[in-house]
């Protein structure tokens, strides 16, 4: 099996760079962090997309512009980075965390039905590790219920399901362009909807509130600087014009190394749901070894960077600063406990992919006697 090339790459982002840096400096940021947002919504088809610094940073600001604030709670996965709850605590809400289910790691929807109150506002579907889970679920859930939908897409770019992609199917999609994710420019975030006052709001509150949305005077209300810095737009947009090619790329990757490791003892393959094309964000596996934790870490230790094992990720609602937040959510807790999720960049190469193989299965033999 082999890697398919990626055309592009360092070269076309040097001189989108070079082409920005001339103009610099320049207090008005210049015009292509508006060109990367034309671009964006016109890749994945929607009216509005909005850039800002990161993807903490499109999370707050969709969560203000739906208009969440002291007193909301809002429903999140237990199976997610405290990166996608900061910043609805930054507002004044309050997290309440739903399960999820181990079959699928879709939603618990029961057990987020039992959790809204009359202070329900919005619901954030996480898609870990780009698998997207059920989009007519979730529209009838927010629906019954009258929630917004802020969709925390940071590692879906490329998902759809039932012919919906990841990030449109909610009010707001936040993304994510960190290193690391599929489309990526060093730090950077966007968010997509088809509400044009939302957009607008979006556009006000990551700049201090200038411009203002129709109607309002600049700077009549509180906000913050989330805007994404000139160069950082340019490295994303020669990214975007091969980003079909990236997402590509990651599934290549992804097939190759769970294809490498189809006779490891005690890895399964997760498989994505019918009708979902995943975009292959982490090859993830379920370990069926004694003591799957200490696996995935022992791995992290032996160069085979993953999830749990290097980042520690544990349910959110475990953090020291939820803990006083009720029952635990064991099923994100089992999910978490028994995953492989080997983190991949567009930098690994077939060596690497099967330097990881090897590695896993000469561990996971030894681990199994
Ligand atoms: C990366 C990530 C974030 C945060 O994005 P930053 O750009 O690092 O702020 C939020 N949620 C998820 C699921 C992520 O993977």
């Amino acid at each position: 099996m082999t890697l398919p090339h990626v055309p592009g790459g360092a070269q076309p982002i040097t001189e989108q760079l070079a082409a920005v840096i001339e103009q610099m400096p320049d207090p008005s940021g210049g015009p292509v962090a508006g060109q990367l947002e034309r671009d964006l919504a016109e890749t994945f088809g929607v009216p509005h997309a909005v850039a800002v610094a990161s993807g903490t940073a499109a999370l707050h600001t969709a969560l203000s512009a739906c208009g969440i604030g002291p007193g909301n709670e809002v429903l999140v996965p237990a199976l997610t980075v405290v990166m996608t709850v900061a910043p609805l605590v930054a507002l004044g809400a309050t997290p309440v965390f739903v399960d999820s289910d181990p079959a699928t790691l879709d939603l618990d929807y029961d057990d987020a039905a039992r959790k809204v109150t009359s202070r329900t506002r919005a619901i954030i579907p996480v898609h870990l590790w780009g698998r997207m889970g059920d989009p007519a679920a979730l529209a009838a859930f927010a629906s019954e219920h009258g929630l917004a939908v802020v969709e925390d897409a940071a590692q879906a770019a490329g998902t759809a399901r039932d012919g919906q992609r990841a990030g449109t199917v909610g009010t707001v999609g936040c993304f994510s362009m960190k290193d690391g994710k599929i489309l990526w420019s060093g730090e950077g975030g966007f968010l997509l909807t088809a509400r044009r006052d939302v957009a607008e709001h979006a556009t006000a509150f990551r700049s201090h509130w200038q411009p203002a949305p129709p109607g309002e005077a600049p700077l009549s209300r509180l906000a913050t600087n989330s805007r994404l810095a000139a160069p950082l737009a340019a490295i994303a947009l020669a990214n975007l014009r091969r980003f079909r090619g990236l997402v590509e790329l990651r599934r290549a990757q992804t097939r190759h190394l769970l294809h490498a490791l189809e006779q490891a003892p005690g890895l399964v393959a997760l498989a994505p749901a019918a009708r979902e094309e995943w975009n292959g964000f982490a090859a993830l596996l379920h370990i069926g070894l004694p003591n799957p934790r200490a696996f995935a870490e022992h791995l992290a230790q032996q160069g085979v960077p993953n999830s749990t094992g290097s980042f520690r990720l544990v349910p959110c609602d475990t953090r020291p600063m939820f803990t006083d937040r009720g029952r635990p959510c064991r099923g994100a807790a089992q999910i978490l406990d028994h995953m492989l999720a080997v983190i991949l960049t567009e930098r690994d190469t077939e060596t690497t992919l099967d330097r990881y193989a090897a590695v896993t299965a000469t561990e996971a033999t030894a681990w199994a006697r």
